[in-house]
């Protein structure tokens, strides 16, 4: 825990810009502007100042200074993302690792690249590209969002399935810690001895420490990739065709599936050519070599066919591929067509679950009087709801999160988690309540106490105080037998 910091804005500008390049700590409300939320824009805070760092250095001064006079730090990369984790701390400096933006190494050979933090994921597969590379966590946001974020919050997309999640394709991580030391982890062999602190710091959130570099594992392009895209006349045999194809053997480049909002709002967005009257839709990628790709597409047909799907349809050519999924790329801002404001859940769920949970979730929907469109990684078992709803509308936003959690208990409460990929941040931290009981979230502290003595990274976020957990608990337990109704009515 911070206690309050004892040094002045003034004199921590002051100390900061003896390093660092003046123009880069900033300090007046309108410059920090940009950096008051992430893509959560629900949740904002004006930070004390922004530093922007060009050198591992300098990020080791800022912490040894912000270590000593107990000022929270909150590391930020593109500010994608979607649970308020960058969100800055009023008494706090949001460094920002914007000028780390350098592809240090591509070694074709190894496969790997070395990277600053503030490269976008989509820079690294463009960079790779002249070797025939790519690298293989494809999070929705990569035009913008940083490979530090991504290490942060272990990130995933489409192709994760196959390929796995962030964590899955790293080699090492060098990072500076709290009190301003430079440690890596992890290593290029297989496997390292000691504990697997790559692990750790994966998926951390900025509790940890501040990633100044990362090294990844480099994919090459698979020969050739073709998607099959199946329509269906329930939620629930779309669902069950997900387990269907990979209990069949077939393990898709990408599995994803989309409800019948979702499909016509993409197919007016992207002109897709989605069957805009099916309730459920499937897209599945194969990739590898041609003779693999085309056995295991005749086998993906047949499955979809076998769960009752009403249209069934095989790109034939990279354009026709690249038009199928540009209407489920496009599925968010889409739906941000069709409805004044969403908010877009995170939960993770068992694959066998499916159809079960989207059933709920329809039920869920009349209950709460709020529309949802679900689009999401089903292979994966990650779900994203989008609620729709209308801020202006009062008590509609509440309405819209008592629906969230309600969503998100549903996911504990058939086995799963509480998010797939965009973290805990400050959005799920009572939910965190949920999914760990209070020996379990003691590790966690545990774990922060040792990293972070002080406790000024990223406080507030990602792990609640127990305290806050018992009362939490209990109040959900009053409110779950009326929350429906009585949210319903605001
Ligand atoms: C339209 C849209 C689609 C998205 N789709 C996906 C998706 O498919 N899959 C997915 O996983 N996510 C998705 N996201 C969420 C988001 O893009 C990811 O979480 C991404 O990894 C965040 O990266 P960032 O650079 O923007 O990090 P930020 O938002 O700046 O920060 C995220 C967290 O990481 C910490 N952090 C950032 N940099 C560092 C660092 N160098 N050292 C330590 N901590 C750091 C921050 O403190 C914060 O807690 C989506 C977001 C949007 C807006």
């Amino acid at each position: 825990m911070t206690t309050k910091p004892k040094v002045s804005k003034a004199e921590l500008a002051e100390q900061f810009r003896s390093f660092i390049d003046p123009d880069y700590v900033i300090t007046d409300s309108e410059t920090m502007k940009p950096y008051e939320c992430d893509g959560l824009s629900m949740y904002c805070e004006m930070p004390l100042l922004v530093v922007l760092p060009e050198t591992v250095e300098q990020v080791q001064r800022v912490m040894r200074i912000c270590n000593e006079h107990k000022v929270p730090v909150v590391a930020r990369g593109a500010g994608t993302g979607l649970s308020a984790g960058a969100m800055p701390h009023k008494e706090g400096v949001v460094l920002s690792l914007a000028k780390f933006n350098r592809i240090l190494e591509i070694d074709p050979l190894a496969r790997t690249a070395r990277l600053q933090p503030g490269v976008r994921n989509l820079a690294i597969s463009e960079e790779a590209a002249q070797y025939g590379l790519y690298y293989g966590p494809d999070p929705s946001s990569q035009i913008a969002c940083t490979i530090g974020g991504n290490v942060a919050e272990n990130s995933g997309g489409v192709h994760c399935l196959k390929y796995g999640l962030t964590v899955h394709n790293l080699h090492s991580v060098e990072m500076v810690t709290a009190e301003g030391d430079v440690v890596t982890v992890g290593s290029d062999a297989l496997d390292v001895c000691g504990m697997d602190l790559l692990a750790l710091m994966t998926g951390s959130e900025g509790l940890l420490g501040v990633v100044t570099e990362v090294k990844v594992k480099l994919l090459p392009k698979p020969e050739v990739a073709r998607v099959v895209m199946a329509g269906f006349d329930s939620v629930q045999n779309g669902g069950d065709a997900v387990g269907g194809v990979i209990s069949h053997g077939i393990i898709p480049g990408g599995l994803e599936m989309m409800d019948s909002h979702a499909i016509v709002a993409a197919d007016d967005f992207a002109k897709a050519g989605y069957p805009r009257e099916a309730k459920a839709l499937l897209l599945c990628e194969v990739d590898g070599t041609v003779e693999e790709v085309d056995e295991h597409i005749a086998q993906a047909e047949e499955v979809f066919r076998k769960f009752g799907a009403t249209s069934v349809r095989t790109s034939e050519s990279e354009e026709e591929r690249a038009l199928l999924w540009k209407g489920r790329k496009s599925a968010f801002p889409a739906v941000g067509r069709i409805s004044p404001d969403y908010y877009c859940m995170d939960g993770t769920i068992p694959r066998r679950e499916l159809a079960n949970v989207l059933l709920r979730m329809e039920e869920m929907s009349e209950e709460f009087g709020l529309r949802v469109a679900n689009v999401f990684h089903a292979g994966d078992g990650n779900l994203h709801p989008l609620i729709l709803f209308d801020s202006n509308v009062p008590g509609e936003f509440e309405r819209t999160e008592a629906f969230g959690s309600s969503i998100l208990r549903l996911c504990v409460e058939v086995g799963g988690c509480i998010t797939g990929e965009h973290g805990v941040g400050v959005e799920k931290i009572r939910q965190m309540a949920v999914q760990f009981n209070d020996d379990e979230l003691q590790q966690f502290h545990d774990v922060k106490a040792a990293f972070d003595p002080a406790g000024i990274l990223n406080p507030g976020k990602g792990v609640p105080a127990l305290k806050f957990c018992q009362e939490y608990r209990s109040l959900e337990h009053k409110q779950h037998k009326h929350e429906p109704t009585e949210a319903a009515h605001g």
